[in-house]
């Protein structure tokens, strides 16, 4: 059946804040709010404070993962700035999902195939000595079981699909998708329209590449003038040890082979090896997502640096038993949109909240959403959601560490990007020594990627020996493992009978044109195996065959295409990854 969008009933709640996504950015920014409700109410019951107590403050969380921390995929050594001002006594929270306090550390420099050495000494944005490691989804879990205990209404399962503008043109909230609605539109009989939630201030803390902060971001010009946001992304598994083979926290952060090293061309990026609970050990790899290589693959680089003897040192006895895969905004301040508009501020991943030279963002996600959640607080008392109110949020950063840590690195990522590895590093070591200048000039990710037949001699891209599985790689299934098989154990799940959420404009591109020149990098960016050439005997040619319900929403597609011609936007509420203990 179908309904005209006009005819459909939706409900609407009004809410004092909304925050669009459960990650640290908002679920630290909805937890101060109430604290800062707390203090106010307090204050006005004693007398030291003037004004009305809000009895019964609607502070709304939406999330499109099926819980809190479905979606949550990170390192994560988390740097505990934020936490501590946020809840001073989480050491002693029995709650706290903690995994291990890092013991020891070091970096490993993997030179080639064969050879690596751990460096003599590690650059001190990398020391991370009594830090403690955390699986982010866990992390999140916990923060929002906080949340709603302070009174946070707390939305799980719900996507934010749209921004709703009141009649002066102000952000006024957000519409959630539509559920039970069938792959033309039609609505099914499980069909539940989505709600309006209707807020005078909305906090858009949605991750890299946000849907709806890049519909702000274009509807007020966010961007303009400024560096497009930059990006890598991350493949991360967890493995499993024989009971009692992990001891202690470690951390190994991996520079090098199979990514760029001081001898040779290859993505830029970087890996990690951290030690969890529970016998567990995680390994993730970060590459650029402006490479010049059209036959990038993250997923399969991961597994070639397991191959290295080094990390097989480290991890070796150990099984893959989870996945997950997420695009990391590592532009940082160089890249940083304008924050705010009438209505709406924009934090953590999304506003590119993120420490390139420290592979750390959860701290300023959660600050940023802290000092978003200050902002949204005194627009509630005075009733000014205006631009000028929201600009608050912007000077509240320039005056906060945030500035003072991501100041300084603001042209790491572009030194990386426009000099390589050898120039990066001499560029940032200058840097320190007399200032990071203006910002350097950076160009949009998708304008990276060569023509196959600049890159490879062959003008061919490297032969796969089926979807996700390279000839020079031997899948032992606990192991290496080929990319179907790691998204199996991602847990993700879409109802098959849905829109597709990701939307190619014009597949005649993907049969013709792209096929020619970029050997259809699609097939090899995303982590996920979404998108296939498939033969159409018919027409005597491939043509794309998108399985969505394959995609672990980590946004790759719609930042590495380089016609731009995907666009990623959320499927139906709960859909997704499951990833649990990532
Ligand atoms: C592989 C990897 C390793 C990393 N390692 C570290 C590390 O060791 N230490 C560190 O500090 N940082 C690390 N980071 C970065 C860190 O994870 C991020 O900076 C941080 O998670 C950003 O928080 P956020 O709240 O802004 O966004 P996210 O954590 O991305 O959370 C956004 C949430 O919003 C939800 N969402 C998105 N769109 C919508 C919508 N339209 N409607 C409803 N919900 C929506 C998502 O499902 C998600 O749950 C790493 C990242 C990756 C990928």
């Amino acid at each position: 059946m179908f309904e005209a969008e006009s005819e459909i009933e939706r409900e609407s709640m009004p809410v004092d804040v909304l925050f669009v996504g459960g990650g640290p950015a908002c679920l630290a920014g909805a937890l101060h709010l109430m604290d800062l409700i707390e203090k106010h109410n307090e204050g006005v019951a004693a007398g030291t404070i003037e004004g009305e107590e809000y009895d019964e403050p609607m502070i709304g969380l939406i999330e499109k993962g099926s819980e809190i921390g479905s979606h949550g995929i990170s390192g994560a050594v988390l740097d505990p700035r934020a936490l501590d001002e946020l809840i001073p006594d989480w050491k002693d929270d029995s709650s706290f999902p903690l995994e291990r306090y890092v013991e020891r550390e070091a970096m490993l420099m993997l030179a080639d195939e064969e050879r690596g050495f751990p460096l003599p000494f590690m650059p001190p944005e990398f020391h991370d000595h009594g830090k403690p490691i955390v699986s982010i989804a866990k992390f999140q879990k916990w923060l929002g079981e906080k949340a709603e205990e302070k009174g946070v209404m707390v939305f799980p399962g719900f996507a934010g699909v749209e921004l709703l503008y009141d009649e002066d043109g102000k952000c006024n909230g957000v519409r959630t998708g539509d559920k039970g609605v069938g792959p033309n539109g039609e609505q099914k009989d499980n069909f539940e329209p989505g709600m309006d939630l209707e807020s005078p201030v909305t906090i858009l803390g949605e991750g890299p590449r946000g849907h709806l902060a890049r519909i702000l971001m274009n509807k007020y010009g966010l961007q303009e003038g400024r560096n497009e946001m930059g990006y890598e992304t991350g493949c991360k598994e967890v493995l499993e040890f024989p009971e009692g083979t992990i001891k202690d926290g470690f951390v190994y952060l991996l520079a090098g082979y199979p990514l760029q090293n001081i001898f040779g061309k290859g993505p830029f990026g970087g890996g990690f090896i951290y030690s969890m609970g529970g016998d567990r050990v995680c390994i993730g790899l970060l590459a650029t997502l402006d490479a010049e290589d059209p036959g990038m693959d993250v997923h399969y680089l991961l597994q070639k640096t397991k191959m290295h003897p080094k990390v097989r040192e480290i991890l070796a006895g150990g099984k893959v038993i989870k996945y997950g895969a997420k695009a990391v905004t590592v532009g940082g301040w160089g890249c940083m949109p304008k924050l705010y508009a009438p209505g709406a501020m924009i934090v953590g991943d999304s506003a590119s909240f993120l420490n390139a030279a420290r592979i750390k963002g959860i701290h300023l996600a959660m600050k940023s959403g802290m000092l978003a959640a200050e902002t949204a607080f005194e627009a509630m008392k005075s009733g000014d959601n205006s631009e000028t109110a929201m600009a608050k949020f912007k000077e509240a950063i320039d005056a906060s560490w945030v500035r003072e840590e991501m100041e300084p690195t603001k042209n790491f990522h572009a030194g990386f990007a426009n000099n390589g590895m050898v120039g990066g590093t001499i560029k940032f070591g200058l840097s320190k020594i007399f200032g990071s200048g203006e910002i350097e000039k950076l160009h949009a990710d998708h304008e990276g990627m060569k023509k196959v037949s600049e890159f490879h001699a062959s003008g061919k891209l490297p032969e796969q020996s089926a979807p996700g599985k390279y000839p020079d790689l031997e899948y032992d299934g606990t192991y290496i493992i080929d990319k179907l098989t790691d998204v199996y154990l991602s847990a993700t799940k879409h109802d098959e009978h849905q829109p597709c959420h990701l939307k190619v404009a014009d597949t005649e591109i993907c049969a013709t044109k792209c096929a020619e020149e970029y050997g259809n990098p699609c097939e090899r960016f995303c982590p996920a195996q979404v998108y296939n050439m498939v033969m159409n005997e018919e027409a005597g040619r491939k043509e794309l065959q998108v399985d969505f319900s394959n995609c672990v929403h980590c946004k790759t597609c719609d930042i590495r295409d380089p016609y731009q011609i995907i666009q990623w936007v959320p499927p139906e509420g709960g859909d997704g990854p499951e990833y649990g203990i990532l």
